[in-house]
């Protein structure tokens, strides 16, 4: 399935500041035109539903969201940044593994298992994308998608191969 990832991004972006008024989100999306990607429209919400749900969850005291949608010639790329509680440079390495929450006394009240960056990460990975993540403690946390971009001549050639 060819998705445009700009246009499921601005959707989930639109649904987050209607659920969450309390919050100021803002868009940085100097591009316009299409971000073609190959990947389920629904596996690519679902991720950034997962990061901007932990971007909220996260943020204590600054609640504030951006997201950022920038592209190249191979690939597009989609920023969740948030001013929250950041991750500890110990921990950010496992902070993809399953069943793994950094502070669990802290962080139970916030809900979750542990397993929503795992199966984020999963899901970019199986579309031959990454998902990476830089943080500073205290100050706050920017997870990437990059996925691969589809030229003209694919598209034309998957038309060709689901007609056939
Ligand atoms: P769920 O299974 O509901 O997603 P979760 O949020 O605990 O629960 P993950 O999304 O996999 O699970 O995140 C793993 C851990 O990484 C979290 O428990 C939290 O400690 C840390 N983390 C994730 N996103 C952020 C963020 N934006 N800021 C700070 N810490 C984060």
């Amino acid at each position: 399935e060819i998705t445009d990832a700009r246009e499921v991004a601005l959707q989930v972006f639109n649904n987050f500041k209607m659920i969450h008024p309390d919050f100021v989100f803002l868009i940085d999306d100097d591009l316009g035109g299409k971000t073609p990607v190959k990947i389920y429209r629904n596996h690519l919400e679902q991720v950034l539903i997962i990061l901007m749900d932990n971007a909220v969850k996260y943020s204590r005291k600054r609640k504030e969201v951006h997201l950022s949608v920038s592209k190249n010639a191979r690939v597009v790329d989609l920023a969740v940044q948030d001013f929250g509680e950041g991750i500890a440079q110990k921990d950010i390495g496992r902070v993809f593994n399953r069943f793994y929450r950094v502070d669990k006394a802290r962080s139970r009240d916030a809900g979750g298992n542990g397993l929503g960056l795992s199966i984020a990460q999963r899901l970019i990975e199986g579309y031959h994308g990454q998902l990476t993540v830089e943080s500073v403690l205290g100050q706050g946390s920017i997870f990437r998608i990059s996925l691969p971009l589809i030229n003209e001549q694919d598209t034309v050639q998957d038309n060709r191969v689901v007609k056939d």
